[in-house]
């Protein structure tokens, strides 16, 4: 485990200055950008070395190991839910969660905003945009985003932050300008809403913020291949 986490710790190092790197190209600061350690699969020893390095965000995937691991987190970094989500799960994460990232129809955002009022809060969400129109992602057509925008925007406590997107696997930035021009182009209309864009992972994070994006979500180049065997 200890050469785990030096592994981690150089990782850390690495993607931190490929960040500051992108971000200096696209005229930003560092701090302009958030990363977020992917913590789907990882043992919580690996996440608090994370932590330790100084990550910024938590992502998790499932609520179910989420809840197995979250009081095993060092305390003190924000936690943002990324992954499918069913209406059934939202109540768990009331509270807890930062930003729901993956808010991707029109029934989810109504049962946040639901179990939101019941614990006296608004929940900051993303809406997801299936940018490569594949059929086997979820996320809205970008042409469906501003009816979605309308109509979460008639909840009193849900806020929307942004967008979030998984393009597909490319091997050019294609995707990533559709998306910023989607993201410019309803910012300009919606500028109180379109603060983030949660786009790149561990094989595009850099180009993804030449691209606008404010938010990555490194799994694997930060903590090495996940093995799925050791979870449900
Ligand atoms: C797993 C996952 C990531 C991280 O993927 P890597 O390629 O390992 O960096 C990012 N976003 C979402 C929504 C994920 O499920």
């Amino acid at each position: 485990m200890d050469n785990k986490r030096q592994i981690v710790r150089d990782n850390y190092a690495r993607i931190a200055s490929g960040i500051a790197e992108a971000a200096a190209k696209s005229g930003r600061k560092p701090e302009d950008i958030a990363f977020m350690a992917v913590t789907k699969t990882v043992d919580p020893v690996l996440v608090n070395e994370a932590i330790d390095c100084g990550i910024q965000l938590l992502g998790e995937n499932r609520v179910q190991e989420w809840q197995g691991k979250k009081d095993a987190y060092r305390a003190g970094v924000p936690v943002d839910f990324i992954g499918a989500l069913q209406s059934n799960k939202v109540k768990y994460l009331m509270g807890q969660i930062r930003l729901i990232h993956s808010v991707d129809r029109m029934s989810l955002a109504q049962e946040i905003d639901r179990q939101a009022e019941k614990h006296g809060l608004v929940q900051d969400i993303l809406l997801e945009v299936n940018i490569g129109g594949e059929a086997s992602k979820s996320g809205i057509a970008p042409s469906e985003l501003p009816a979605l925008l309308a109509q979460v925007g008639t909840l009193p406590n849900v806020n929307v932050k942004g967008l979030m997107t998984i393009p597909p696997p490319c091997s050019d930035t294609r995707y990533l300008e559709a998306m910023e021009e989607l993201f410019l182009r309803t910012k300009e209309s919606d500028p109180e809403r379109m603060q983030i864009l949660s786009m790149g992972m561990s094989d595009d994070y850099a180009a993804a913020i030449e691209h606008g994006s404010n938010l990555v979500r490194v799994g694997s180049a930060l903590f090495g291949a996940r093995d799925y065997s050791k979870t449900k």
